[in-house]
This record gives structure tokens, sequence and C-alpha cells, in this order.
């Protein structure tokens, strides 16, 4: 399995590392909330060991904005209290399970074991606005019950709109999540996208999808 460890102190991170590994794991080691999220979002992992304390973003903020990104890797919450407050919390932001320190390493692996068995049980659900429909696992997109052929770009765009509807988003924020976070290319080409979404979503159906909101963003409004 291909695992990311996130864990800020040094002596447990190493620990753990060596034990994943040991039972034959690849594992990326994260030491902050940022790095964290920014690996978790870029990169397939089978499964996301998250402690929550950490420093900048904490791993409840790194499991919610992972789960509202389409990232659907096992998350298991190490907490450092028993208090039933930052369970309720893990679960709540997305974790799949909690593991409170101290623990046995034996069972961190079993839980492990479990959670990737587990798998497929929390993909992410298809989404529906109005009368377009994006399904994730099958990376389709129709409007109206037909369906519409996307890029990638246009799917990941589209499917960014969808996870915020009616919300207004600015050009900033959609190219921190759909592009690279250091894109260098084209300054519009979030509206380059958003043109190209339009003329498969909007022109053929006569209807429109997405309300320009001038100096700001772009809304997702299907009539
Ligand atoms: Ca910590």
């Amino acid at each position: 399995m291909r695992i990311l460890l996130v864990e800020d102190e040094l002596k447990m991170a190493r620990a753990l590392r060596r034990g994943l590994e040991q039972d034959g794991h690849a594992v990326d080691l994260a030491g902050d909330g940022d790095d964290a999220l920014s690996r978790a979002v870029e990169n397939d992992y089978d499964a996301i060991v998250l402690d929550i304390m950490l420093p900048g973003r904490d791993g409840f903020s790194v499991c919610r904005e992972l789960r509202s990104h389409g990232g659907w890797a096992p998350v298991l919450m190490l907490t450092a209290r028993d208090g039933v407050e930052d369970r309720i919390r893990g679960l709540d932001a997305g974790a799949d399970d909690y593991l409170i320190k101290p623990f046995a390493f034996g069972e961190l692996l079993a839980r492990l074991r479990a959670l990737v068995r587990r798998g497929a049980t929390e993909r992410p659900a298809v989404l529906t606005v109005g009368d377009v429909v994006l399904d994730p696992a099958a990376h389709s997109v129709s409007r109206g019950g037909e369906l519409v052929a996307l890029s990638a770009r246009e799917f990941a765009l589209l499917e960014f709109l969808m996870r915020h509807p009616g919300e207004v988003v600015s050009r900033m924020r959609i190219l921190e999540h759909v592009w690279d976070y250091d894109y260098g290319g084209l300054s519009n080409v979030v509206d380059v996208y958003v043109g190209y979404v339009r003329r498969k979503l909007e022109q053929p159906f006569g209807r429109p999808l997405i309300r320009t909101v001038r100096g700001v963003g772009y809304s997702l409004e299907p009539s």
C-alpha cells in the first residue's frame, strides 16, 4: 500500500514510518497540515494516517478539505486526547476511524488493513445540481439525461463548481483547486475553460448553467 503519514513529532513520525515500511508499505511523510493536504490531493494514497494536532492546518481541516476535493482515501486519525468530542469531530470531518495515542503499533496496522478492506463503501456519491449529473467514479456527465463528453480539465472544473453549488467561487480558488498550485500559464485559463464547459453544457441545451459574477468569479446556478 502507498500510505501518507501525517505527523509533526519527528520521533513518532520516524518510528511509524519505519514500522510501516517494515510491513511492506511505501510511506510519504508530511509534517504539517498544508503539506499533507497538497500531497493527499495530488496523489492517490491507499490510506492516510493523520495526526490531529499539527502546525498550521489541523487534522480536522485536512480531512474536511480533502473530502471536499473529492479525495476518498481512507483516513485513520490519531488523537492524543481520548475526548469523545475529538472523535466525533474527526468522524464528522470525514475520517473513517481513529486511534488514541499511545497505541500499539500492531493495532495501527490492523486498523489500516480493516479500512482498506472496507475501501469502496466510502466512495464519492454522484453529484446532482439541477438537471446536471456528474459521477466522479464513472467520470461521466449528463444534462437532462443526455451524456456530455468533457475533457479531464473541463470535468475537474465542473466537479469543483458542482461541489459548491450556488456559491460564488473566485477565479483564484478555481485555479488552486483545478490546476496545479503554481500554475504559470495563461492568466485567463479559468475563463477559457468556463467557456468550453458552457459550449458543451449550455448552448446545446439552451439553458444557463454557470453565472459570471463580474470582478469576482463564477457561480453554478442551473435554471
Ligand atoms: Ca502532533
